[in-house]
């Protein structure tokens, strides 16, 4: 496995793959890695020649400074459990290496930015948008893998490659969760023992309201459900929404006629202490 901290090298690397014809799965990363981007990993691996892992805590999508200093780094501890799959190259930039200027581009992506993540984060999907497009542009994936984890996110890139025109198929993996149900995360590693423990809390709660929408309670019904599992755990809910998995609609009841162009999809967020955690279920 080749790692790569600069640009050039990579492209260099990827350059005599893809004159051989190769093609390239991109898995774009944060670091601090888990069974869940190994998923990630290995559906690359099955549909490509080569498949490139970036890992890069992204100053610009994060609104919180806090949050990006305590993200966990543990890059060493990455890099052996990438050894351990197909992955073929790891690119690891510095800050100054992506951003050797602050950057002044910002996205817009409209209501897909305006609803759940976007509107409890602002700025934080333009980051992810600017970072996204750089990865795309440096490396010229064939394929692209994100997890089914961050829905907010794979629409909103889903619309960046459509509406810019990258040359690239995206994948959305299903979402790899604990025994006890808790959905894996990087931030799941600042929880304390008894944190963890309360943090099923999200799954338990998508769990409740997917079987009270489908008994036909109103959407308003849930969130009060949902409300009162995490009132009695002590963690505070930031927002429960049922939306149309494709435009992000925010919908208020479960009759199909309502999401036209997606399935319905539950997204969840709330701290537990200080930790933010989000999850999601499909209705059906
Ligand atoms: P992150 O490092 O958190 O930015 O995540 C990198 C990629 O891994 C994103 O596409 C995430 O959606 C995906 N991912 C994170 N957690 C999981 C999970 N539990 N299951 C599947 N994919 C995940």
């Amino acid at each position: 496995m080749e790692i790569f901290k600069q640009i050039a090298p990579l492209k260099a690397f990827l350059n005599a793959q893809k004159r051989a014809g190769k093609s390239i799965g991109l898995v774009p990363t944060m670091g601090a890695l888990h069974a869940g981007h190994l998923s990630l990993i290995k559906a690359s691996a099955a549909q490509n020649d080569v498949t490139v892992c970036s890992i890069f805590v992204n100053p610009t999508q994060f609104n919180n400074p806090s949050d990006l200093q305590k993200y966990p780094r543990t890059l060493d501890k990455d890099t052996l459990l990438l050894e351990k799959v197909e992955c073929d190259a790891v690119f690891c930039p510095d800050a100054s290496e992506m951003y050797p200027e602050r950057s002044i581009i910002k996205f817009d992506f409209g209501h897909l930015d305006k609803v759940m993540e976007g509107a409890f984060r602002p700025g934080h999907f333009s980051g992810v948008g600017l970072v996204v497009s750089k990865l795309f542009n440096i490396i010229q994936p064939t394929h692209a893998y994100f997890g089914q984890k961050d829905w907010q996110q794979f629409a909103v890139i889903r619309r960046l490659v459509e509406e810019l025109n990258f040359d690239l198929e995206l994948t959305s993996v299903p979402t790899s969760r604990e025994d006890d149900g808790l959905a894996m995360s990087s931030r799941n590693l600042r929880l304390n023992p008894e944190q963890r423990q309360v943090a099923t809390v999200f799954y338990e709660s998508l769990v409740v309201a997917r079987q009270a929408l489908q008994q036909g309670k109103t959407v308003q019904e849930a969130r009060a459900m949902v409300q009162t599992k995490f009132d009695e755990r002590h963690v505070s809910l930031e927002y429960f929404e049922l939306a149309d998995s494709k435009n992000l609609n925010i919908l208020e009841n479960v009759k199909a006629s309502d999401a036209p162009s997606g399935q319905p999809i539950m997204c969840i967020a709330g701290f537990v202490g200080e930790v933010r955690l989000i999850d999601n279920m499909f209705l059906q």
